[in-house]
């Protein structure tokens, strides 16, 4: 098989847990042609966007500082792992390569005194930079032939769109598949940067936070792989938080749907495009765990067996967000009221998260992340109220609480069990969406009801015994 295997940060982030995945992309290596992408370690995305922010402040110590301790933490790391004396020293030199031109960059910058989309890009993408030379010479430790790419070397050719970039398909799967290609018919695997590509003109972009999920899923479908493997410190996708619920379970198999519903509730948050480059060619996607190699995590395919389509898979919980609630009376009855809503959220980059409005038109709510709330609130007063608006309410520790899954589409008496379980709970429901769909059911409690409702749900839909 041809296997693309994509390690999280916190999977990688220990001499003892890389040696572990080595161990395993070793063994797997025998009879499967491998590709590995990885993430950053463990925090130090965060850590360069951090700088970022010191570099505009003009904090020149504290930027050496971080800089300093990513230096550190990688040489840490690369000199427990790479320990033989024919490695040791190309290591060295690779590493000191990448940590120097990081180095330079950042002193350009603090010069500069700015970091414009297109340098901060160039910047975060450095995690993926170093990580992937520990993993790449810790491959060859375990006598494997690999090399190390960024997403621009590996041919990921993408818009100039700097933080939130989409990969030009053609271009990239022409590119992508000749390179790769090329080390895998020499038996070499090639350990791939992710997060990163580069457009047109050779300036690096980044595809967002959580963006390597994408690259492994925009070189599987450029190589045709087989399958594509998430690897990180999760079971899968699970039938609800086991945070929430004691008895959650691993769901063994969902559909490319489902999964792009449970990614953006579920413990594994997976880069909202992830599932794009797989749905032409229908390429399986196992979410699983580097810590457990016997658990074989969740399969998402086009279509699931038979057996596995539940109606209800899965009841998550989005936390930490905000109910805004307008009130204009018989104002918001004009068309473009609620254009004028979204525009000003929007100009303040404010995210609106869900929408809800009644026939009589005489109100609109919506939720936000909870740090969201004081600018949602204050520039929808600045600019609405007593105009359009008459009343802005918020309540500021709310849930969204989401029902989800595809055998739900057409089958009757979904909603009727979902508000039962809450009025059995005397939870209120404070707002309530569902998409055409009808994939997902999505309602609004108070965040103290949060935890309950989620249980009852889980017990009254029997998920505990899905698989
Ligand atoms: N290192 C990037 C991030 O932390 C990309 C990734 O981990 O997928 O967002
Ligand atoms: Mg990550």
């Amino acid at each position: 098989m041809k296997l693309v295997l994509k390690y999280g940060g916190t999977s990688i982030s220990s001499i003892k847990d890389i040696k572990n995945i080595c161990e395993n992309i070793d063994s797997l290596a025998k009879n499967n042609s491998i590709v590995v992408v990885c993430s950053a370690l463990n925090g130090v995305t965060d850590e360069l966007l951090e700088m970022s922010k010191l570099i505009q402040r003009g904090n020149k110590k504290q930027v050496d500082h971080i800089l300093f301790g990513i230096k550190r933490k990688h040489k840490q790391l690369g000199d427990g792992l790479v320990t033989s004396s024919k490695l040791k020293e190309s290591f060295s030199k690779t590493l000191n390569q990448v940590t120097m031109e990081l180095e330079e960059l950042v002193h350009g910058l603090i010069l500069l005194g700015e970091v414009t989309s297109r340098s901060l890009d160039y910047l975060i993408s450095f995690g993926e930079r170093l990580s992937i030379v520990i993993i790449s010479y810790t491959l060859q430790e375990y006598k494997r032939k690999s090399s190390i790419l960024t997403g621009k070397e590996a041919g990921i050719m993408t818009d100039s769109n700097f933080g939130e970039s989409r990969p030009l398909m053609d271009t990239t799967r022409i590119r992508v598949s000749k390179n790769i290609n090329r080390l895998l018919s020499q038996k070499i695997i090639p350990v791939v940067g992710g997060f990163a590509g580069a457009d047109q003109h050779g300036n690096i972009t980044t595809f967002g936070r959580g963006g390597s999920d994408y690259t492994a899923t925009i070189i599987a479908s450029s190589i045709n792989a087989d399958e594509v493997w998430l690897m990180s410190d999760v079971d899968g996708l699970m039938t609800a938080d086991p945070k929430l619920v004691k008895n959650s379970k691993l769901l063994n198999e969902v559909s490319y749907t489902e999964a792009i519903e449970m990614a953006q509730f579920g413990a594994k948050q997976i880069h909202p495009r992830t599932f794009e480059p797989l749905l032409a060619k229908k390429i399986p996607m196992r979410i699983r765990s580097s810590f457990k190699n016997n658990n074989k995590g969740t399969l998402v395919t086009a279509s699931p067996s038979a057996k596995t389509k539940k109606t209800v898979k899965c009841v998550a919980a989005i936390r930490k967000i905000g109910l805004i609630d307008l009130s204009g009376g018989i104002l918001f009855a004009a068309p473009g009221s609620a254009a004028k809503i979204f525009t000003t959220l929007a100009e303040k980059n404010v995210n609106v998260m869900m929408v809800s409005s009644n026939p009589s038109e005489s109100s609109i709510s919506i939720i936000v992340k909870k740090t969201d709330i004081d600018v949602a609130v204050n520039c929808l007063e600045m600019n609405l109220l007593g105009k359009m608006v008459k009343e802005i309410e918020t309540t500021p520790d709310v849930s969204i609480i989401a029902v989800i899954g595809s055998g739900m589409k057409g089958s009757v008496g979904i909603a009727s069990k979902v508000f039962g379980a809450a009025a059995k709970k005397q939870v209120n429901v404070m707002m309530i969406a569902q998409g055409s769909s009808e994939l997902n059911l999505a309602f609004v409690v108070k965040d103290s009801d949060c935890k309950s409702i989620v249980q009852s749900l889980h017990d009254e839909f029997q998920l505990s015994k899905i698989n």
